[in-house]
């Protein structure tokens, strides 16, 4: 189990997260909903250090580390466990698609070019672009990509895959291949949390969906329970107006 305890984060005199609490089992896909502006990538920039929170720890099972430390020590020990999928791929434009995933493995994890390229390379055959890997991103749609984005992220081998909203700036031609690479590393095992407004994958992809609003987690539970018994009149309000 990865523990998120006591997140708060304001903004000038804004709260966005207030003392929010969340559990993450092992091997299980975690995906949050809850309305714009609710923090959600927030939380997420927050467990990445992109974002420093004002109070709050996350426990990867070795103890609890500060989310407002300043110390680069532990932040790069949050880092190598917590692998990022963002919205807008943020991939290198002048690398190509196996550059993009190999060199972050030459320089954050030390490996060899050679074999940095090898697992680069089975990482791209995973997440169907073998035929791709010399491509530079703008001659590949978006959905390739975000699957190169997934790529990079996944051959770290984080204990935690992080995904914001990684759908959202496909056309929604491209949104099933990447839904089913995600699908497909739940399957096998990944431990994730996800942030999503496609509600018919969250319902099909997620172990536990967890609604936040008001800087809180309001309900989390299975997608089943959530979507169509959820026990908090917010949850059922919410959903209702997402379709
Ligand atoms: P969500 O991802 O749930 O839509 P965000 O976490 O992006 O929400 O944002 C939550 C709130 O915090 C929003 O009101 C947003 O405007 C504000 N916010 C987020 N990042 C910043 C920032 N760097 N500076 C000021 N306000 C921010
Ligand atoms: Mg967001």
């Amino acid at each position: 189990m990865i523990q998120i305890r006591g997140v708060s984060k304001s903004f000038g005199g804004t709260t966005v997260l207030d003392g929010l609490d969340l559990d993450i089992p092992r091997r299980s896909v975690v995906t949050i909903i809850g309305p714009s502006g609710s923090g959600k990538s927030t939380l997420l920039r927050i467990l990445d250090y992109l974002e420093h929170a004002d109070s709050g720890t996350v426990d990867f099972g070795d103890g609890p580390i500060d989310l407002t430390t300043t110390k680069t020590a532990e932040i790069r020990k949050v880092r190598s466990k917590i692998g990022f999928v963002f919205q807008n791929y943020n991939l290198f434009l002048n690398k190509t698609a196996l550059q993009n995933v190999a060199e972050p493995l030459v320089y954050s994890k030390g490996i060899k070019p050679d074999e940095a390229r090898k697992i680069a390379a089975e990482q791209l055959d995973r997440v169907g672009l073998a035929d791709f890997r010399d491509r530079y991103p703008s001659t590949l749609s978006g959905g390739q990509q975000q699957r190169v984005g997934i790529a990079r992220a996944v051959a770290l081998s984080p204990e935690l895959l992080v995904l914001d909203e990684p759908t959202s700036a496909l056309d929604p031609e491209m949104v099933n291949g990447v839904l089913e690479v995600i699908k497909q590393l739940g399957k096998e095992g990944m431990t994730m949390l996800m942030v999503t407004h496609e509600m018919r994958f969250a319902y099909e992809a997620s172990n536990q969906v967890v609604f936040i609003e008001g800087g809180h987690v309001i309900e989390q539970g299975d997608p089943k329970q959530i979507f169509e018994h959820p026990h908090e009149q917010r949850t059922a309000e919410f959903l209702s107006s997402t379709n």
